[in-house]
C-alpha cells in the first residue's frame, strides 16, 4: 500500500552520510549548496522481490553524474550498493522504490562549492506503478513539452543531474494543466527526444526504433529493453528519430526504472495502438526483474 503521507513525516530509516538515521531526522539546512545552485545528482531504482534490479549499473551511474558535475563521492560503487541493501532490509522493505542522492551542502555558499565535501542519502519506500495502471493499460496521452532538451555543449547532458529535471518538472506540468499523462520532449535540433522521465521507442512494421541518446540519459531500462527485444530476434535501429516520421509508428512505449514499460496512446497530435510487441516487452521486462528469466 502507498504510503498518502508527506515525505518528511514517515517512519523508517533514511541512510545519510554513512549511517542509518530515523526518517525525520535526514535533514539539511537551507543555505544549501544544492537548493541553491542545483549541485546534486541521484538514482531511481527498484527492488523486486528484495533484490534491487541492476544496483551496481545504477551506483556507477550515480559516480560517474556526480563526476560530471565535478565532485567525487567518497564511497565507492562497492559501498553505495551495500548502503542500499541495508537502506531496504532497514525498512522492511522487499517490492520498492529507492533513491539515492548526492549534493553538495552547507558549507560553502556562492556559485562554487569546490571545497564542500559532497553528501549522499539513500531513502526507500513502497511505491507502485509511476502511472496510473489504467491509464497505461490503455496507452499514456502525452503532451509535446514546450522546452527542449539542450545541447551537450549546453548543459552536463549525461548527468543524472537534478538541475536537469527544472524542464521535466515544467513539461510535466503543462500537459497535466491539459489533462494529459506526461510529456513527450524534443531536443535541441528538434529531433525526438524522450518523456520527462523516461525513454522513448517507436514500433512500426515489427522493427523497434528508438532515438540516439546523445543529449539525454541512456537509460538502464532502455539498454535492458533493447537486450530482451534482440533476445526475441527483434530488429532495434538507434537512430535520428524527426517528428515528422511520427505518423508512421504503430506503437509507442516508454522506459524508465520507475516508469518500466509504460503504452502510450498517443503524443501531441499522432496516436499510436498498443500493440503485440509492446506487449510482449513489458511482459520481458516483468518477467526479468521478477527473476522469471536470467538476468545478464
Ligand atoms: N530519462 C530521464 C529524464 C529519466 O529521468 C529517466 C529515469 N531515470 C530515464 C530517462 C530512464 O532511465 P533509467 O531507465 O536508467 O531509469
Amino acid at each position: 500500500m502507498t504510503d498518502k503521507r508527506t515525505f518528511d513525516d514517515r517512519d523508517g530509516w533514511i541512510w545519510l552520510d554513512g549511517k542509518l538515521v530515523p526518517w525525520r531526522e535526514a535533514e539539511v539546512h537551507v543555505l544549501t549548496h544544492a537548493l541553491h545552485y542545483a549541485s546534486s545528482v541521484f538514482e531511481g531504482q527498484r527492488a523486486y522481490g528484495g533484490k534491487i534490479f541492476r544496483l551496481t549499473d545504477h551506483s556507477k551511474r550515480l559516480h560517474k553524474s556526480a563526476n560530471i558535475l565535478g565532485f567525487e563521492l567518497p564511497w565507492s560503487v562497492a559501498e553505495i550498493d551495500a548502503a542500499c541493501e541495508q537502506v531496504l532490509e532497514a525498512n522492511g522493505l522487499v517490492d520498492a522504490y529507492m533513491r539515492p542522492v548526492a549534493w553538495r551542502g552547507s558549507e560553502q555558499m556562492g556559485v562554487t562549492a569546490s571545497a564542500a565535501p559532497p553528501h549522499l542519502a539513500i531513502a526507500a519506500w513502497e511505491w507502485g506503478k509511476y502511472f496510473d495502471p489504467a491509464l497505461a493499460a490503455k496507452g499514456l496521452k502525452l503532451d509535446i513539452a514546450h522546452y527542449r532538451r539542450p545541447a551537450p555543449y549546453t548543459a552536463p547532458v549525461h548527468s543524472k543531474a537534478a538541475g536537469l529535471y527544472m524542464i521535466c518538472t515544467l513539461a510535466r506540468q503543462q500537459a497535466e494543466l491539459k489533462g494529459l499523462d506526461d510529456a513527450l520532449m524534443f531536443d535541441w535540433r528538434g529531433q525526438v527526444a524522450e518523456a520527462t522521465g523516461a525513454n522513448a521507442f517507436f514500433v512500426r512494421d515489427g522493427v523497434i526504433h528508438t532515438p540516439t541518446p546523445d543529449c539525454f540519459l541512456d537509460g538502464i531500462t532502455r539498454r535492458t529493453v533493447i537486450e530482451l527485444a534482440q533476445k526475441r530476434g527483434v530488429e532495434v535501429v538507434e537512430r535520428a528519430i524527426w517528428p515528422e516520421e511520427l505518423e508512421s509508428f504503430e506503437q509507442m512505449f516508454l522506459t524508465g526504472s520507475a516508469a518500466e514499460v509504460t503504452f502510450v496512446g498517443a503524443a501531441g497530435p499522432w496516436n499510436f495502438e498498443v500493440g503485440a510487441l509492446s506487449r510482449q516487452l513489458a511482459e520481458d521486462y516483468d518477467d526479468l526483474v521478477n527473476g522469471r528469466l536470467p538476468n545478464r
